[in-house]
């Protein structure tokens, strides 16, 4: 599980984006932060693997303040996937999917065959390892982002408006690959979306957050469909 408590962030600027923030993300699960642009979603989201550190307040996983942890070690062990896929644009796509594996000490042969299993998995076409990111459109610069994410296997993956870049049809068939992977795996995600539809279809928790960046809603999405 990972626990906010009474998280605040507040820009050097002066500006607080996250003010006071509470929840917790059970493992295994899916947790949507929902709401408004500039409502604090991103900047809590990068908090998790200390992209960005908090003002005050405290994020654990499992238990460990993540303050305690390498920031490097917990970035390498956390999944990232942000829109567009966030790829390396002079990496191919292999190679874009073995870097985390490899940092972490796979061998390039094993590195290079885990990341051909993922491809396949992710309903990617085995002829596409060899290209560059702007080769490739747009939903499958966003599958090989998911794939990048997945490959060290990382029980936690952090989700930044992941199915906004692509059009509403391709949109749905991602979303629906995602559950499906998600059904199998069962990562404990935190993933973030401006889009109410997308966070009740995804989440199994919705957390609503409003201008200023507090809670304004933790639910089921049944029950925040019931209100
Ligand atoms: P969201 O992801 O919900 O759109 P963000 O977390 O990106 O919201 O931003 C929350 C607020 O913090 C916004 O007002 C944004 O302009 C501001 N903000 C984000 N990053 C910085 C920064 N580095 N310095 C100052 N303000 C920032
Ligand atoms: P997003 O697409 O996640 O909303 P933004 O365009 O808000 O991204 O932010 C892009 C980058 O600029 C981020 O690293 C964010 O921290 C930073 N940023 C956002 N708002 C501000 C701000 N008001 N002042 C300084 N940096 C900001």
């Amino acid at each position: 599980m990972i626990r906010f408590t009474e998280v605040v962030k507040v820009y050097a600027d002066g500006t607080r984006a996250v003010d006071g923030l509470s929840l917790d993300a059970p493992t295994g699960r899916i947790t949507v932060l929902v709401g408004p642009s500039g409502c604090g979603k991103t900047t809590s989201l990068r908090m998790i693997n200390r992209m960005i550190e908090p003002s005050s307040g405290s994020i654990a996983i499992d238990g460990t303040d993540v303050s305690a942890l390498n920031p490097d070690e917990l970035r390498r062990g956390i999944g990232y996937v942000i829109q567009s896929g966030g790829l390396f644009p002079h990496r191919t796509v292999v190679d874009n999917i073995a870097t985390v594996p490899r940092l972490l000490g796979s061998s390039r042969r094993q590195a290079r065959a885990d990341a051909m299993e993922l491809l396949e998995r992710m309903g990617l076409d085995a002829g596409l390892a060899g290209r560059y990111p702007a080769q490739l459109s747009g939903g499958q610069q966003q599958r090989v982002g998911v794939a990048r994410a997945l490959a060290a296997d990382p029980p936690v993956m952090l989700m930044d408006e992941p199915f906004s870049a692509v059009d509403p049809q391709v949109r749905a068939q991602l979303q629906n690959e995602f559950l499906r992977l998600q059904a199998e795996l069962g990562k404990t995600i935190v993933l973030v979306t401006h889009d109410i539809d997308e966070a009740i279809r995804l989440g199994d928790e919705v957390a609503v957050l409003r201008p200023g960046g507090t809670l304004a809603q933790l639910d089921t999405p049944d029950h925040l469909l019931a209100d």
